[in-house]
């Protein structure tokens, strides 16, 4: 199956996969929305600005951020709670307005990710293949255009699921006409552009900072970190630490403190049946870092100093030591960049 304009697009490869410049680099055609978007964001300047539109926008970017990691991140990738097959499609089709390609190509994705974290496969491991790679390099490229339908069997036998997948720019487009028909340039600007740019660079900071930033308090076999800014703008994902540890909750932060919008609107949604089943972590699971030991304590400290080190660095992997000692494949190396050069003819 293929989506729209990914014709060209080849089968998902795991990235030990030789390089090859035909895949391993942006594909411009399906990009140019994106990097138009960001281009239209100087639009803001020949904008009147009103209060009201701050609201607009905040508005457009949470309730679309809530869609994704509620709809996206915790329901479809990982099943942490239930709903009906109408809501399923409602929270499908909002988090679809993210322009962040289709349902089940970002769920299918995900769970890659999962299976081999910041391990040679994992398709957007910030500490293997550096920022840009991770942030958006892999998103753009023409390696991952198309959906790995068995990764997502469970949801692909919903016809509607597969049907706003394939065609993931239905509702983005219908979401942008509304903007302009009901708001104009202001409606444009600052329900749909601005919001929209912002939501892709936070949603992507999961996959590139999340993994190289913050602290660690349970012990897994990748880098992921908790962090409190990161979990502020994605609506809880940035208790990635956690969700790695435990990956099947509906709430990611699991204390007081750890902030969740996500999961809050959950619970508010869950009072009126319209979700159930929420998934939390187990109390063995939660307070799994008293049972370990101090060099296991120091350990997860030392790791938390990583920050920039961790970053694409054979010292900083080395120090994380396990699967992190493995040197990364040749050809991974060489697609540093999600511009690389064109190939010499
Ligand atoms: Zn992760
Ligand atoms: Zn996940």
């Amino acid at each position: 199956m293929t989506g729209i304009g990914v014709d060209q697009g080849v089968t998902e490869a795991p990235t030990t996969a030789p390089y090859d410049p035909k895949v391993d680099r942006i594909n411009l055609a399906t990009s140019l929305p994106f990097l138009t978007f960001h281009l239209m964001s100087v639009l803001v300047v020949f904008t009147p600005f009103e209060w009201k539109y701050l609201l607009i926008a905040l508005a457009s970017y949470y309730v679309r951020m809530f869609a994704v990691t509620a709809g996206y991140h915790r329901y479809f990738s990982h099943r942490s709670f239930k709903t009906g097959r109408v809501f399923q499609f409602i929270l499908a089709w909002v988090a679809q307005m993210s322009a962040q390609k289709g349902v089940l190509w970002w769920a299918a994705h995900h769970r890659h990710h999962h299976k081999d974290s910041d391990g040679v496969t994992d398709i957007h491991s910030p500490v293997r293949r550096g920022f840009w790679w991770s942030h958006i390099g892999w998103v753009l490229s023409k390696r991952y255009e198309k959906t790995n339908y068995d990764a997502i069997k469970d949801f692909a036998r919903f016809p509607e699921l597969v049907w706003l997948n394939e065609h993931y720019l239905v509702p983005p487009l219908s979401a942008l006409a509304l903007a302009v028909i009901f708001g104009g340039l202001p409606g444009l600007v600052w329900g749909a552009v601005i919001p929209t740019v912002l939501l892709w660079h936070g949603t992507f900071t999961i996959n590139s900072l999340s993994h190289v930033f913050g602290s660690r308090r349970y012990l897994t076999t990748d880098t992921s970190r908790n962090n409190f800014l990161l979990a502020l703008i994605t609506c809880g994902e940035g208790w990635h630490n956690n969700h790695h540890f435990h990956m099947n909750t509906a709430n990611q932060g699991w204390f007081w403190w750890q902030i969740d919008f996500s999961y809050y609107v959950l619970k508010f949604l869950s009072w009126f049946g319209i979700v159930s089943d929420l998934k939390t972590p187990k109390h063995e699971i939660k307070y799994a870092f008293e049972t370990y030991t101090d060099a296991q304590k120091a350990e997860l400290a030392a790791q938390s100093k990583l920050g920039f080190n961790a970053w694409n660095d054979a010292a900083g992997l080395k120090s994380l030591g396990g699967k992190y000692a493995t040197p990364t494949p040749e050809p991974m190396l060489a697609i540093p960049s999600p511009m690389p050069a064109p190939a010499k003819s």
